[in-house]
């Protein structure tokens, strides 16, 4: 049988990396002219994605950084689904309403069939959906009164940025409670200070950004009605559960922080941080119908039929939130308790490593009841040594792991903390393999004494 000869050059062109395309660069910021072979663009897109570190070592994030191989799958039959468009894809929007019915019933909702709520792109979303409804809330009781509705305030502890948007966009005075010393959360006394008629609400967080503790929900709710049967004030609260709506109703049932407590009108949390869908998914959830406000409620018809919405943004995926119901689902109550139980006892595992090593004082050791699976810590006060935590987070990122090291907000700016995130695929061995790094980091610096230290902003690459 005869063969047509090919040339070198041919066989060559046949591997992406010696293609002729390859061999020169791709247009970074001009709008290309030609097109590509799909599979030389895919190289180079994919290759290109390697720098942005191993998303499992990125121990910063709050967010689901492993799924199930099920999971993946249901992403990509959904790619197609866009979630506002509920009268086109009519299953994924009743798995939708599914989802908010399953998280009332787990946050002791009494509105077990007129449930309000709705899913979001996350829990920043989510808080804006919430805050509003605080704020409408609010200005319809004090017009009712006949009374000013120029001033409106929120009361929180250290928040979460999305609150300072919040706060910024909608004209809110942000009333929030700076740490002191080693109380690094709000206390009830702190919030009675800052009450007044113009507050539209109380806003503790489960599970705080800085140190992941969280919030004394039930002794704010407490103090408030106290201040109510004294004064008359009956001031309403929302809960920031972005992480902790996920983790304590599993793992620390008997802490009330929920619909539990009449006061708590509202409950936001991130489906895409222990809740475990992939990145996409936020929820936010009302005590009672009239705790939504009707007006804040648009009536879409040109889909094809009657559509309630209440979202900042329109076209969004569904995929998530069809992940979302599959966790729910496949885990169920038992199942998310195991799997967050084994993300604390890592986490207290690698806190009692690290407080071995010698210099570090544990903040936080990812203590059931009294956080989220996570650890932070600090350099003990007084000791000279040879490094700061920005240089041993440096450090540690030679060996992949990002652990950024970050100062707290007021008034604490002068304490600095490194905090690690223990999540679903953050293993025991895994946390064996990191305070090996750690060790040999120090060993690094005993080593190499004398380096100029890095200061915060040389201390690039660490975002939080
Ligand atoms: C992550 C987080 C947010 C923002 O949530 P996204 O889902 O990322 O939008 C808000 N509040 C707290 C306490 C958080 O941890």
């Amino acid at each position: 049988m005869l063969h047509e000869k090919k040339s070198i050059q041919d066989n060559i062109d046949d591997d992406v990396y010696a293609s002729v395309d390859l061999s020169v660069s791709l247009p970074k910021y001009k709008f290309p002219g030609e097109e590509q072979d799909p599979r030389r663009a895919y190289s180079v897109v994919h290759d290109e994605l390697m720098l942005d570190g191993n998303s499992r070592q990125n121990l910063a994030t709050f967010c689901q950084t492993w799924a199930e191989p099920e999971v993946h799958k249901l992403m990509d039959e959904c790619m197609d689904k866009n979630m506002i468009d509920k009268d086109e894809y009519p299953q994924t929007a009743e798995i939708e309403a599914r989802c908010v019915h399953m998280l009332a019933d787990l946050w002791n909702s009494p509105a077990a069939v007129n449930t309000m709520g709705c899913s979001t792109i996350g829990s920043s979303e989510a808080a804006m959906l919430s805050g509003m409804a605080m704020k409408w809330r609010w200005r319809e009781k004090r017009r009712a009164a006949g009374k000013s509705v120029d001033k409106p305030n929120m009361i929180c502890g250290p928040v979460q940025v999305c609150w300072h948007k919040f706060a910024r966009y909608w004209d809110i005075e942000l009333r929030e409670i700076p740490m002191e010393q080693d109380r690094l959360i709000m206390t009830p006394e702190e919030v009675l200070k800052r009450c007044d008629e113009n507050t539209i609400g109380v806003v503790p967080t489960l599970g705080v950004t800085f140190t992941c503790q969280y919030e004394p929900v039930k002794a704010v709710a407490d103090a408030l009605d106290v201040l109510e049967q004294e004064t008359g004030l009956d001031i309403p609260m929302h809960v920031d559960g972005a992480s902790g709506g996920f983790l304590a109703p599993f793992c620390s049932p008997n802490l009330v922080w929920d619909f539990r407590i009449p006061r708590v009108k509202s409950i936001n949390s991130s489906g895409h941080k222990f809740g475990l869908a992939p990145l996409g998914v936020g929820w936010v959830i009302w005590r009672e119908k009239e705790d939504l406000p009707e007006d804040l409620v648009f009536h879409v018809n040109y889909l094809g039929g009657d559509m309630l919405d209440f979202a900042l943004n329109f076209s969004r995926p569904g995929g998530s939130i069809v992940s979302q119901y599959y966790n729910f689902l496949r885990l169920g109550r038992d199942g998310y308790r195991k799997i967050h139980t084994a993300c604390y006892e890592t986490a207290e595992f690698i806190a009692n490593e690290i407080e071995k090593l010698g210099p570090f004082e544990i903040i936080y050791n990812g203590q059931m009841d009294a956080g989220i699976p996570a650890l932070c810590w600090k350099l003990i006060d007084g000791t000279e040594s040879d490094f700061n935590l920005y240089d041993f987070a440096d450090r540690l990122s030679t060996r992949g792991w990002q652990i950024p090291a970050y100062s707290m907000p007021a008034n604490r700016q002068d304490l600095v903390i490194q905090r690690i995130l223990v999540r679903h695929g953050v293993s025991r061995d895994l946390g064996g393999l990191l305070v090996e790094d750690m060790k040999r980091s120090l060993e690094y610096f005993r080593l190499h004494p004398g380096n100029t230290q890095m200061t915060a902003t040389e201390a690039t690459g660490f975002h939080h």
